[in-house]
């Protein structure tokens, strides 16, 4: 689960986040669609323990990760996140990105769960390229399959579809879906566009200068 109560962050005299309570119970798919600039980045990262709340609690799980006077680090939150840029680390090929994600899996599970991850996001062919020699495209889905390696219990995506085409669009939505289901993770995702919102389903919620407006 994840809950948010009064969340509140500004920067000068922006309200990015303004009052926001939400709550994601295990296992579902939540969309935040909303314009450019009504704080939907601002509110996946103070999930995640990038920014802190200047007011109000987040709770993972029943446990309080964010408080004015609390946060537990990102690294310890069982989150994986899609960043709106790729941030994918450039010395290292996709395997090697991927691979990074895993932790404590025996070599041979490892390569079992890289070649699944390389299926389910298309990119088996392009398993031994850097991040310079890919499209915006390929590396948008290097960082699907990268958050998705390490198997968390929360899935945070930021405009994770965002500059594909339409096919494509379409594959990586069901992967993310699929992983959803059948790890029973819980989902937040983030986009500005309704159409996307739409397709990706579940519970909708629509964020507006800082507020979520129903
Ligand atoms: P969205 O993801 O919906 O486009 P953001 O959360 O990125 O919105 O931004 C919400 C508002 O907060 C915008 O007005 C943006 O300019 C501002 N903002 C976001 N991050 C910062 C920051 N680090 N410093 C100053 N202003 C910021
Ligand atoms: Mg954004």
């Amino acid at each position: 689960m994840i809950s948010l109560k009064r969340v509140s962050k500004a920067f000068g005299s922006i309200r990015a986040v303004d009052h926001v309570s939400l709550e994601i119970l295990a296992g579902q798919v939540v969309v935040i669609q909303g314009p450019s600039g009504s704080g939907k980045t601002t509110l996946l990262r103070l999930i995640a323990g990038l920014e802190l709340p200047d007011a109000g609690v987040i709770a993972l799980d029943d446990e309080v990760v964010s408080a004015v006077d609390w946060a537990t680090p990102p690294h310890s939150r069982g989150i994986g996140i899609v960043f709106q840029r790729s941030a994918l680390w450039p010395h290292m090929t996709v395997a090697q990105n991927l691979c990074f994600a895993m932790n404590g899996l025996s070599k041979a599970e490892a390569d079992a769960h890289l070649h699944e991850i390389l299926e389910r996001v298309v990119l088996t062919n392009l398993r031994d390229r850097y991040p310079s020699q890919l499209s915006g495209g390929e590396a948008r889905r290097v960082a699907v399959g990268r958050a998705m390696a390490a198997r968390p219990k929360r899935l945070l995506l930021d405009e994770p579809l965002t500059s594909l085409d339409p096919e494509l669009k379409g594959r990586l939505l069901t992967a993310i879906l699929e992983y959803a289901h059948e790890t029973g993770a819980t989902v937040l995702y983030i986009t500005h566009d309704r159409e996307e919102a739409r397709a990706v389903g579940h519970v909708r919620l629509c964020m507006e200068r800082g507020r979520i407006v129903g």
